[in-house]
């Protein structure tokens, strides 16, 4: 009976799912339909296809890990069920987690769910993620990001996206692209479930090195807490917003003059409610892009040389007659047959960048820009990095205290969801520019391991359509009859990125701003 139960909802999700394929596995484990008590009760959770899941394959969107099932769950799924979550399904995304636009995985695109017929990218690596929740398939799901990979998705498909600071969530049984960016985040349809899901899996996990202790978490959440008390979420007095002038950079040109329009009235209503908008400058942004690609894709060349075909995945056996020898043919035509071209093309740049002709000019230079952009950050928040301050004294890391800002806002992408049909004709033609370029207002976080929040500012997910409240805000409306271009009515997200651990102050500004 509970059998029948359980793969009936399998195959209706599967069903629902058919034109968005934000799903490539379905839960249909009796099992997972047990009531359980806990805070996510009732909760049904998509989980990123990169974390690992022991009653359903972890194929990370790759032929070489096809039918790869992993022999344990990973903590934060195991955090999920201990508090009583329902595990729906594993969710589509780029190969590794390597790509923007959810266009680089065996499994096939996604397909944005705001409006189907029109068929735009859901963004990625956590496309899948990002379109089962903006669908209304699971209350939240799991993704990772790495470079900007949860936040570009929620902002294209109108849900709101949470990337923690590095070190809060377990990374123990997710698949590496990039060790010291990669992180595990979530997605919902607003700011409260994200925090609710987000709070039940935030725990220190002695499995992964790179957990932070709870002392410093304790400490950087009580200067959160604090800063919290200071205003009232009805009046904001007291809150100081920064924005980045770099953030608004040229590839937000004419034609994404909606996207402006939205933040300038966001701004315009936070300024209304009592906080105070203040112009910050963090000069080394224009040089974080090509920094991030350099270091993350030398991570990435390391992490992937696991995958041999010996060990984990796919196996292609040498052939008969071989002039190399069995081992060598073996990881050679098992990582040629099993990697996508995007991830081939990520691991020869690395391998490239790590090799000692390179690696001065290539790797080092971008870690030196890696910590410009952190000396950014931390030059303007009223907060001090409480990372930071661990190894060095107060004053050397002191930061411009009451004349800083508690958070920054810009706008998490410079478009709307491009069409599907172009982003693959560009990469038909190997213009690949246009997808990397995506990232360009998220990957200074990254490099930071900072809290950043994607928030909907425009035309949110509308399913179920009653739940969610709608703009009616006239200034967007006249903005998207001036377009020419059809982008104007797609969703529009808004970043909130705070100092490292201040995920709870990031929160809630995003939830005043929802
Ligand atoms: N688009 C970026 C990349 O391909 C970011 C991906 C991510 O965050 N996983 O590296």
């Amino acid at each position: 009976m509970l059998r029948r139960f359980a793969s009936n909802a399998a195959s209706s999700l599967r069903a629902k799912d058919a034109s968005f394929n934000a799903f490539v596995s379905f839960e249909d484990s009796p099992d997972l339909f047990k009531p359980n008590e806990g805070l996510l009760n009732d909760f049904s959770v998509g989980i990123k296809d990169n974390i690992c899941t022991s009653a359903l394959p972890t194929t990370c969107g790759s032929a070489i890990l096809q039918d790869f099932r992993s022999p344990f769950d990973a903590t934060v799924v195991k955090l999920l069920k201990e508090a009583g979550a329902r595990i729906a399904g594993k969710t589509n995304c780029d190969e590794f987690g390597m790509g923007s636009l959810n266009i680089h995985s065996i499994h096939g695109p996604v397909v944005n769910p705001f409006d189907v017929d029109s068929r735009r990218a859901a963004g990625g690596s956590s496309g899948g993620s990002a379109a089962a929740v903006a669908a209304g398939l699971c209350d939240a799901a799991l993704g990772t990001d790495t470079g900007g990979s949860i936040r570009l998705p929620a902002s294209y498909c109108g849900v709101v996206g949470l990337k923690p600071s590095y070190g809060l969530l377990s990374r123990h049984g997710v698949v590496s692209y990039a060790d010291s960016l990669d992180t595990v985040g979530v997605l919902a349809q607003n700011v409260q479930k994200v925090e609710k899901v987000f709070g039940s899996i935030n725990k220190r996990d002695f499995n992964d090195p790179t957990s932070v202790s709870e002392r410093l978490r304790e400490k950087a959440r009580l200067i959160a807490m604090e800063r919290i008390q200071r205003w009232d979420t009805e009046s904001l007095e007291g809150l100081r917003i920064g924005v980045p002038q770099e953030y608004f950079p040229s590839e937000l040109n004419s034609a994404s003059s909606h996207i402006l329009s939205a933040i300038r009235h966001l701004l315009a209503r936070l300024r209304s409610l009592g906080a105070s908008i203040v112009p910050v400058s963090l000069p080394s942004t224009k040089y974080a892009l090509s920094a991030y690609y350099v270091i993350a894709s030398a991570e990435g060349s390391s992490c992937l040389s696991r995958y041999d075909g010996i060990r984990y995945g796919l196996r292609v056996p040498p052939s008969p007659g071989s002039d190399l020898t069995s081992t060598s043919e073996t990881y050679a035509h098992s990582r040629s047959r099993g990697f996508g071209s995007e991830v081939k093309k990520r691991i020869l740049l690395g391998t490239y960048a790590l090799g000692a002709d390179a690696f001065d000019n290539y790797f080092l230079q971008a870690q030196r820009v890696r910590q410009m952009v952190r000396n950014d950050f931390d030059r303007v928040f009223s907060i001090t990095n409480v990372l930071h301050t661990e190894n060095s004294s107060e004053e050397d890391v002191a930061g411009p205290g009451v004349n800083g800002v508690d958070v920054l806002i810009h706008p998490s992408a410079i478009r709307t969801a491009p069409r599907l049909d172009d982003v693959l004709d560009t990469l038909r033609q190997r213009d690949t520019l246009q997808d990397y370029v995506q990232d360009v207002l998220t990957v200074p976080a990254s490099l930071s391991g900072l809290p950043a929040l994607s928030v909907p500012v425009q035309n949110r997910s509308k399913f179920p359509a009653s739940s969610l409240p709608t703009s009616t805000d006239k200034g967007y409306q006249q903005e998207a009859e001036k377009d020419e271009v059809g982008d104007a009515g797609w969703p529009i997200g808004v970043s909130i990125v705070g100092q490292w651990g201040t995920d709870e102050l990031v929160l809630r500004v995003g939830q005043v701003i929802e």
